[in-house]
């Protein structure tokens, strides 16, 4: 298995380069908040649950996290050539978890920007609610105002996207995350 994780504080692009090395590499992309915003989506205890802290900003539990990963790591199997970790792990006692998984871990890159830029970035930042697809209103623009060139779903701005919450995020990051690294 080739095994990487991806780190970045939020807004760095870590899922823009994930999908880049997913093409090159044909590893498995393994992406935590997606699992998470997916199983809002459909309205799960689990996901009811993550959006109380997702939406303010905050890290969700790591025993929800690590069993939600185990979760995920089964249904992809063992035939797999490799995982690149997107947003896991965020914590010490994930990566403990990880280890203890017997997941070795191959490669890290760390994605390196400013909070000036993180700002701009995330604030512009637009998914489509359909297809996931993302959009920057100045960077990036879709053709048609509002709605996703890939599948004409309506972009939305994420909750945790609002700018009260980004600064809020940016903290956790430095207080929870960057030791970590
Ligand atoms: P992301 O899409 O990676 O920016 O994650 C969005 C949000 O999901 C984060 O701000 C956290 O609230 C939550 N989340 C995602 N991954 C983790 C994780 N490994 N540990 C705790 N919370 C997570």
């Amino acid at each position: 298995m080739n095994n990487i994780v991806i780190f970045g504080a939020p807004g760095s692009g870590k899922g823009t380069q994930s999908d880049k090395i997913i093409a090159e590499f044909g590893v498995e992309h393994i992406s935590t908040g997606e699992v998470l915003r997916a199983e809002i989506k459909a309205g799960t205890e689990l996901g009811k649950t993550a959006a109380l802290y997702i939406n303010d900003g905050n890290l969700v539990p790591d025993a929800l996290i690590i069993d939600m990963l185990s979760a995920t790591l089964d249904k992809k199997g063992k035939d797999i050539k490799g995982v690149i970790f997107d947003g896991f792990p965020r914590t010490i006692a994930q990566a403990e978890a990880l280890d203890k998984m017997g997941i070795a871990v191959d490669k890290v890159l760390s994605i390196e920007l400013s909070d000036e830029e993180i700002l701009k970035r995330l604030s512009g930042r637009r998914e489509c609610a359909s297809c996931r697809a993302t959009y920057h209103i100045e960077d990036k623009p879709p053709v048609k105002e509002g709605k996703c060139d890939r599948c004409g779903g309506e972009l939305i701005c994420r909750e945790d996207d609002k700018p009260e919450t980004i600064k809020h995020r940016l903290a956790v990051y430095e207080d929870s995350t960057a030791p970590l690294k």
